[in-house]
């Protein structure tokens, strides 16, 4: 019968639990990508440089001038649920950094190998002139291989090599490194319009490919990344209710060539897609396109945390509305008012 089958419950090990949760985390190096830029922001840096080999597969280092881990907290970071960023309920529902999982690190280095190098300057030690010690922890597949004192005068470094070597399920479904440096420069594109105050560099291999310098506006931003005559035919907006604000860049429906839909949501100043967001912005654009032709835009919505939870999905990539009549509504009237009041209406999108 069934019960003679039955094993007795056991609680997994440390290393096969990041190992699981890994699995919706860490799918490419894009979303290792993803987390290491969204912990610098978190960690205050206004200099992030990013270097990958083989579109990340071999190596992807992440190095900013943030605040630092402490040395005695260098294990912490790398354990599964262990965070800086919320310690309570009522935290989490206020939650503004990136990270509040506290499960990215620990899932990385279980499925890869990680080092971790950092230096932390306390207030009491830049004040009386201490000297302070970088240091360094390194794991491979969820185990601790080697810590130690290292050099470095700023911030934190960290290195992923080998992502998946111990998943080779996961490891077969990469495509090519080209094909992946594609995705980590979406990535990076996406995360580098969230803040303009913050410079940004990407090399591969040792070609250097972006570098946005610190305080420049979208459109100097988006730059980097789109061609010259679509930048050209995008209008700036804002509005805002009170309660929620809406701002960024809308295409010219008129002017719409685009074969291929570049449409960028933010919810606050997270990079997400939402099928909300999406139908308002079709809604608003309604009419005014040909049928092969996309909306293009660049959209960045704010609201008041209390009507967000964003703890909807372990790479943070969708966010959940409390009220998401009232999230339509705000976004398609604001969307149509731009259109309306940038792109008034000359003719029929037909009779062109
Ligand atoms: P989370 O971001 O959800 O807290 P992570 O696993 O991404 O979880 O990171 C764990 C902790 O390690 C963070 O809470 C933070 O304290 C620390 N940390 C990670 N990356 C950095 C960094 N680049 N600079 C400073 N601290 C960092
Ligand atoms: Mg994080």
């Amino acid at each position: 019968d069934n019960f003679s089958f039955q094993r007795s419950i056991q609680l997994l090990d440390s290393a096969l639990q990041n190992q699981i949760a890994a699995g919706e985390v860490v799918e490419r190096p894009a979303s290792v990508l993803k987390e290491l830029i969204e912990n610098a922001l978190d960690a205050g840096a206004d200099e992030i440089n990013v270097e990958l080999e083989d579109g990340g597969l071999s190596l992807l280092r992440i190095s900013d001038n943030g605040h630092g881990i402490r040395q005695d907290e260098l294990e912490l970071a790398v354990t599964r649920y262990a965070t800086s960023k919320v310690q309570s309920f009522s935290e989490l529902l206020q939650v503004n950094s990136y990270g509040f999982r506290g499960e990215a690190l620990p899932s990385i280095a279980s499925v890869a190998r990680l080092r971790l190098s950092s230096i932390f300057k306390s207030f009491e030690s830049l004040e009386q002139n201490n000297h302070v010690e970088a240091a360094f922890i390194e794991i491979e597949h969820g185990r601790l291989i080697n810590q130690g004192i290292t050099a470095l005068n700023q911030g934190t470094i960290i290195e992923v090599r080998d992502l998946f070597a111990n998943v080779p399920a996961r490891l077969k479904f990469l495509k090519t490194p080209a094909t992946e440096l594609k995705r980590c420069q979406e990535l990076f594109f996406r995360l580098a319009l969230t803040r303009l105050d913050v410079a940004f560099s990407l090399t591969s291999g040792a070609k250097n490919l972006i570098t946005c310098h610190k305080n420049e506006s979208l459109t100097e931003r988006l730059g980097h990344f789109w061609s010259g005559d679509l930048i050209e035919q995008l209008a700036e907006f804002k509005q805002d209710n009170n309660i929620f604000s809406i701002s960024g860049l809308l295409a010219n429906p008129e002017q719409a060539q685009s074969k291929k839909e570049r449409v960028l949501f933010y919810v606050n100043k997270r990079p997400i897609s939402d099928r909300i967001l999406s139908a308002a912005l079709r809604e608003a654009y309604k009419g005014r396109l040909i049928s092969r032709e996309h909306p293009q835009a660049v959209i960045f919505l704010e609201l008041p945390a209390e009507d967000l939870d964003v703890n909807v999905h372990p790479a943070k990539s969708e966010v959940r509305f409390r009220d998401e009549r009232a999230i339509f509504s705000f976004v398609l009237s604001s969307l149509k008012n731009t259109l309306n009041e940038k792109f008034a209406l000359t003719a029929s999108p037909l009779a062109r």
